[in-house]
């Protein structure tokens, strides 16, 4: 059976120092046994947050990596020189780095590779336009965005990848997904992933929901058959928050 996990992604929040005073408030706590808690966080945080999370049973992530392993590519981080650091986690093609920085499916596809070679585990996002689900596209758009991801994947890299279902309308909005709607899309895309390898591989990976997830709600998502944790972003800011997430699920 999977494992839950629950993941922050903290997106442009937090300084090392603030970083620092979060983990210290939450170490102990947002450690529950038989859920998984994750934090990924702004680059600069990962050394302090890797440290810190040192004996502990939280796990540090990134938000992006570059999917070449080094090269002339001014800005960007690789995947060696995160795990070098300890990361193990990394968030890749999250809607707004689609949305902003202009990631197809292609290059989604080249970081999750790129993830793979240096030993981090993907969490690999998909979701729909508002628009798009008004036009009932909803499965059509995370059914190429599925096969897009794992295009090349070896199954025992497919069975490894965590999937991260972010309906776009719901991001940020308080507008979230019904539980049963999730449960829909995710079971189909757990679907799409049998359709590609096998039912074992697809009874593997583990599917989060994320869009305006609180704790108050997080249970709710996790009572579904198919979702198997959370992506969460402005309600894994705060210590408390952070906690009764983990709690919760
Ligand atoms: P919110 O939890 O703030 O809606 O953000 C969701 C998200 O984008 C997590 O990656």
């Amino acid at each position: 059976s999977r494992t839950p996990i629950i993941a922050g992604n903290w997106k442009m929040f937090k300084t090392v120092s603030e970083a620092q005073n979060f983990f210290a408030e939450v170490k102990g706590k947002a450690e529950v046994e038989g859920v998984e808690s994750v934090i990924c966080a702004p680059y600069t945080n990962l050394p302090a947050l890797v440290e810190a999370a040192r004996g502990t049973s939280i796990a540090i992530g990134a938000q992006n990596v570059h999917f070449e392993d080094n090269g002339a590519y001014t800005g960007e981080i690789s995947g060696g020189m995160l795990k070098e650091l300890g990361v193990k986690y990394v968030i890749i093609g999250h809607s707004e780095r689609r949305a902003y920085f202009a990631e197809t499916d292609e290059i989604v596809n080249k970081k999750v590779h790129a993830a793979f070679r240096h030993g981090l585990t993907p969490i690999v996002c998909v979701g729909e336009k508002l628009e798009e689900r008004e036009a009932g596209e909803t499965k059509e758009v995370c059914k190429t965005q599925t096969e897009a991801a794992f295009e090349g994947l070896s199954q025992e890299q497919a069975a490894a990848v965590v999937i991260a279902y972010e309906p776009i309308w719901a991001i940020g909005t308080g507008k979230s997904s019904t539980s049963e709607d999730a449960q829909d899309v995710i079971g189909y895309i757990r679907g799409i992933v049998a359709g590609l390898y096998d039912e074992a591989t697809a009874n593997a990976v583990r599917i989060q929901y994320g869009g305006s997830v609180k704790p108050n709600n997080v249970a709710e998502y996790m009572g579904q058959a198919d979702i198997d944790g959370a992506l969460v972003g402005g309600a894994s800011l705060e210590p408390a928050s952070y906690i009764a997430l983990i709690e919760g699920a």
